[in-house]
């Protein structure tokens, strides 16, 4: 897994973000809600030492029949995950980033095109699905009905 785009895209001597990646291997849910030039909500699922990202423009479903796009955007350092603040105008990705919802959550098929996990967040809860539907970064996020 690779970080490079991540280091790449950001000025550790001006931002606030974390670098360090953690030695923690765990099954981290989050999601951040990041008001930058436009609002979004970054969805980061912890996976082999990596957080995988994507960038929900419009707020995640709480409940089934609502698909939202998700942009898989660059892994994050594991150390991300309890990242808040202010990322400094100029930066990359300058704006206010808060915790909009956290916990854990279980794999339950992990494919290259498709997604299912049940997931154990505060506001999001049981299983939600991600599918790829274009060869690039574009997916569909929803809850799936049981
Ligand atoms: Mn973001």
């Amino acid at each position: 897994m690779s970080l490079e785009e991540h280091k790449r895209k950001r000025d550790f001597r001006k931002t606030p973000e974390p670098l360090g990646n953690s030695a923690r291997r765990g099954n981290t849910y989050v999601i951040q809600r990041h008001e930058a030039s436009h609002l979004h909500y970054d969805l980061r699922l912890e996976k082999e030492g990596v957080l995988k990202s994507w960038a929900i423009p419009k707020e995640p479903p709480l409940v089934s029949g609502v698909r939202r796009l998700a942009v898989q955007t660059e892994d994050h350092p594991v150390a991300y995950a309890t990242f808040q603040g202010t990322i400094t105008e100029g930066e990359y990705g300058a704006g206010t980033v808060v915790i909009w919802d956290s916990g854990t959550y279980i794999t339950e098929k992990w494919e290259e095109k498709e997604i299912v996990i049940n997931i154990m967040g505060e506001k999001l809860k049981g299983l939600y699905c991600l599918i790829a539907f274009r060869p690039d970064k574009n997916w569909l996020f929803f809850r799936k009905k049981r």
